[in-house]
């Protein structure tokens, strides 16, 4: 079950077909996953067409067309979740097709003796983005950082917390420039997320002596 999923704006976009392939693939992800956010997208492609229709140049009407386009869409928040299998009406996990059925079997390329990455940043081949799944052992820490641009990321298997909440499987995480943080993965299991950086994380803190060796 998802208790954090990628905000309307991003949904929307993604709806219309408006984001990068690096972020199209992570809400692809999260949407296998998630009914919840696959009723809001299905809901935007119908009223999409009638937004389309309605849009005037006038840049007034056309807030005003979207604000009311967005009130329209159903309420994502506290209505019931369903969690469920990978494939519902088109909706299938694209990394089913290139990732082996147990993650711990890939090729990990250890960073430090407890965090481990394997890249995937040619699935999408866009300059300057980063797409990675990170694994963090089992109550292990990321060292603090920042961010330079926009990182999602999303919870395959366990979990972690961090300064702003504790996240499980299914979990959908946007950080920015604005959040500086630790994320500790969880006791029980090791955390592997999919990690979908638009510019490259920065160390804060003694460990930014790190940060030209970050790519
Ligand atoms: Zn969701």
């Amino acid at each position: 079950m998802s208790h954090y999923h990628p905000d309307e704006i991003l949904l929307l976009n993604y709806a219309a077909g408006n984001l990068s392939a690096a972020e199209a693939l992570i809400v692809s992800v999260h949407l296998a996953t998630c009914h919840q956010c696959r009723t809001y997208v299905r809901q935007a492609h119908l009223l999409g067409g009638v937004l389309f229709e309605k849009i005037t140049p006038a840049a007034n009407d056309q807030s005003e067309t979207v604000d009311a386009f967005i009130a329209s869409l159903p309420e994502r928040k506290n209505a019931a979740i369903e969690q469920d299998s990978s494939v519902e009406n088109g909706f299938k996990n694209p990394l089913n097709q290139y990732l082996p059925r147990d993650l711990q079997t890939l090729a990990w390329k250890k960073q430090t003796s407890t965090i481990s990455k394997f890249d995937l940043s040619h699935l999408t081949g866009e300059k300057g983005a980063n797409v990675v799944l990170q694994k963090i052992s089992a109550g292990a820490r990321v060292p603090h950082h920042t961010h330079k641009g926009t990182e999602y990321t999303m919870i395959l298997k366990g979990g972690f917390s961090d300064e702003l909440g504790v996240y499980h499987q299914g979990d959908f995480i946007t950080r920015d420039a604005k959040h500086r943080h630790s994320p500790t993965a969880l006791q029980n299991e090791d955390c592997i997320c999919l990690a979908v950086l638009n510019a490259p994380i920065r160390l804060t803190g003694w460990m930014r002596v790190l940060n030209p060796f970050l790519s």
